[in-house]
């Protein structure tokens, strides 16, 4: 175990390799000790970045001259006494000071994400701020940077710790009326519950999942699939919009056997384009499992793009293969002069007719990822648990008897509690905290 223990870890918090600066970060209750180990004598003022050289202690050589950071616990990050050294951000500098804190008496390397967890056991976050930490370093665009933010800044926590309190509150008058209704002058019909208050939340609770999975897809990206006759000009698609040669192009039909992803970045949403095998009856059995998978990919896809030979308006895959309101595009325009069918129509070869599409793709992305707000649901873990929520309360809502009414409700209270890590959590913690890297 390594919550709540004694020792004083540290790690590199800036990334590895060379940087104007690199900042390492210690952390735990010997943490103010590891100055002497530098020769610095007097403690730095509380948040006040201190110039200072660093030397070996045991020969006084310089390491680097560099600024010290002390944040007193419990008003710090991990809610222990931090100390920051910035230093130059050199490896042999790095290294060398790595070496004399492994030495101090107590220290050892932090474990990913183990600054997090401090922080976590300590009070300082939830584990819905926490993941949103996570989500945050991890933001790659301004969507998912700017949910991720508010989800670290609680309003997603502060949502389903409200739940979870008007649950409890309701929780103690039914065992209160428990209570009473030994003493047998309690209405054995009456068990206290308000109806309309549970109600209530359960309609909060399935407005909050029904949200066409926004803010999962803000946080996993759209996923766009391309779906088409071989030879149609898939591959060729993929590479125009990656602007690369992700995938292999060829006029050999049959070449695109396993799927393809590309990471595109249309109008600050993070998107996933994947490139399948091409739709057609096949005898060869590698290429009728990529064929099982394009499929497979089109079920899985917030957008399908379905793509045609312009000139052929009759080799478009059937309806079957991609579902609702697919975006038609006709590849090959450049050979054509036939009729321009509706749909975008394209050259991947020339690049004509690339801009509309994108254009189109941002305008649809934009839509499935609708920024609200009202704090979203983003990971799979909190759709299962308030899923698992509803059921409850549902239970809760028909149950006549307040012995198992109480026992509902409890078990409503414990998964809202699982969410933010009020109960229950040592098994949800490697889960979450194994997302993290050494530093964080
Ligand atoms: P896929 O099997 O659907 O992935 O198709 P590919 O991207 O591999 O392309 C099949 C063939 O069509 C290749 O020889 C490409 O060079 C060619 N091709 C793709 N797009 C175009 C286009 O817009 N115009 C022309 N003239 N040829 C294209």
């Amino acid at each position: 175990m390594l919550d709540g223990s004694k020792e004083t870890i540290y790690a590199l918090s800036t990334p590895a390799g060379r940087g104007g600066v690199a900042v390492i970060r210690v952390s735990g209750p010997a943490a103010v000790d590891c100055l002497t180990a530098f020769q610095v004598t007097s403690l730095p003022k509380p948040r006040v970045a201190t110039r200072t050289v660093l030397r070996r202690k045991k020969d006084g050589v310089p390491v680097d001259d560099a600024l010290i950071l002390f944040f007193p616990g419990p008003n710090s990050f991990t809610g222990e006494d931090i100390i920051e050294l910035h230093l130059h951000g050199g490896p042999a500098i790095i290294d060398a000071v790595q070496d004399i804190l492994s030495a101090c008496k107590g220290f050892r390397l932090a474990q990913p994400g183990e600054f997090t967890r401090r922080a976590f056991w300590n009070g300082k976050i939830d584990l819905v701020e926490a993941e949103g930490l996570v989500d945050l370093i991890e933001a790659e665009t301004e969507a998912q940077r700017v949910q991720a933010l508010r989800q670290l800044k609680g309003s997603l926590s502060a949502l389903y710790e409200g739940w979870q309190k008007r649950l409890a509150d309701q929780l103690a008058l039914i065992e209160l009326g428990l209570d009473f209704s030994d003493e047998g002058d309690v209405d054995e019909e009456d068990t206290g519950l308000d109806r309309d208050s549970m109600t209530g939340i359960l309609h909060e609770m399935q407005a909050h999942l029904d949200d066409g999975r926004r803010g999962e897809i803000v946080r996993n990206g759209v996923r766009v699939a391309i779906i088409g006759a071989p030879n149609v000009g898939k591959s060729s698609l993929l590479n125009a919009l990656a602007r690369r040669e992700a995938a292999i192009v060829s006029d050999i039909a049959g070449t695109t056997r396993d799927r393809v992803d590309i990471h595109l970045n249309l109008g600050g949403q993070a998107v996933i384009v994947t490139d399948t095998a091409g739709l057609r009856a096949s005898e060869d059995v590698i290429e009728q499992e990529g064929i099982r998978r394009s499929l497979a990919a089109a079920a899985e896809a917030d957008i399908v793009l379905v793509m045609g030979e312009y000139g052929e308006p009759d080799a478009l895959p059937t309806p079957e293969t991609h579902g609702g309101d697919p975006l038609v595009v006709w590849n090959k325009m450049d050979l054509s002069t036939g009729e321009r069918p509706a749909g975008i129509c394209i050259s991947a070869k020339t690049g004509e007719g690339i801009p509309e599409l994108e254009q189109e793709l941002t305008t649809r992305v934009r839509s499935l990822a609708l920024q609200s707000e009202a704090p979203v649901l983003t990971r799979a873990r909190h759709r299962e648990a308030i899923t698992e929520a509803t059921v409850r309360l549902e239970e809760v809502l028909q149950e006549k008897d307040s012995v198992l009414l109480a026992e509902h409700l409890r078990a409503a209270v414990a998964v809202l509690g699982r969410i933010i890590g009020k109960v229950d959590v040592e098994d949800l913690l490697d889960r979450i905290f194994r997302d993290f890297c050494i530093g964080k």
